[in-house]
């Protein structure tokens, strides 16, 4: 990592809030609330995380989407996804499912456990107007796959998208050039991360705490908040507390294209929205 990097700011943090979603999944939605609709190309950001079966049992059944992408990490616990194109897998802890729903599939995603821990991350990244309709791809990453660095002092970086320094992730081929780390910090390490310039960027704490930007100018951030960064600099700087940290940090170019959405459909205009229910109705995903 160069040392002349120039960490961006927290320009705001955000704090997500409990809601229920497929058939009655407890979890917390951090993007795609009302303190933060979106933030371009990220449509939405959700955490899960019970060990109450109760919490996730009911899962995800049939549902469609169209326009975008869905992007699910996974931390604890096991679920089955499946869609009507006869594709179907298995998350497991420390696996990522990039998923480009393009065009439209209809899919559930189903906990493969009656007990214990489920817990991950699902990411909304939105496509761009010429690849809304595309032909739906998967890229279902096993553990092993996702390369982690050892930064030294206290520091590990799981790499899922984009690069640190020389180690690329195994996502590959999507619009936005998104990065999506998964970063480990011991009590009191400090480090600094890349960002690609242009990108919007944010970081979520889902453990311990630490202060993001440049010593002078830096936020402490707690666990279940996320720190959205300014666009001034080519990277973050990043210090964690007494408890140590551990937080994803994801970025993606912008957009800057309308956005009509509504639930599983994100598209560009009201008529296409429109179009896109009337094609789920008509059995056309
Ligand atoms: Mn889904």
């Amino acid at each position: 990592m160069s040392q002349s990097t120039t960490s961006r700011r927290v320009a705001r943090v955000v704090c997500g809030t409990a809601t229920s979603d497929g058939a009655g999944v407890k979890l917390t939605r951090v993007i795609g609330q009302r303190e933060l609709d979106m933030l371009d190309p990220f449509l939405l950001l959700d955490e899960f995380g019970s060990d109450e079966a109760v919490d996730y049992i009911a899962g995800f059944p049939d549902h469609p989407h169209r326009g975008f992408e869905t992007v699910t990490y996974m931390l604890a616990g096991r679920m089955r996804h499946g869609d009507n194109h006869g594709n179907s897998g298995l998350l497991v802890p420390g696996g990522v499912q990039w998923m480009t729903a393009g065009r439209g599939i209809v899919h559930s995603e189903m906990p493969e456990q009656e007990h214990g821990r489920m817990a991950g991350f699902q990411l909304w990244v939105n496509l761009p107007a010429r690849d809304k309709m595309t032909a739906p791809r998967y890229q279902d990453i096993a553990p092993e796959r996702i390369p982690e660095v050892d930064a030294g002092a206290g520091m590990r970086v799981r790499v899922i998208a984009g690069r640190f320094g020389d180690t690329l992730g195994p996502v590959t081929g999507i619009a936005v050039a998104p990065l999506y780390l998964d970063i480990a910090l011991a009590p009191g390490a400090r480090g600094i991360a890349p960002l690609p310039s242009g990108h919007n960027a944010f970081a979520y704490v889902f453990e311990g705490g630490a202060d993001f930007g440049a010593a002078a100018a830096a936020r402490a951030l707690a666990r279940g908040e996320l720190a959205v960064f300014d666009r001034a600099g080519d990277g973050v700087e990043f210090a964690a507390g007494a408890q140590g940290a551990r937080f994803i940090l994801v970025a993606g170019a912008p957009l800057d294209e309308p956005v009509a959405r509504h639930g599983p459909f994100v598209m560009n205009t009201p008529e296409q929205i429109v179009q896109a229910i009337r094609d789920y109705q008509a059995g056309r995903f």
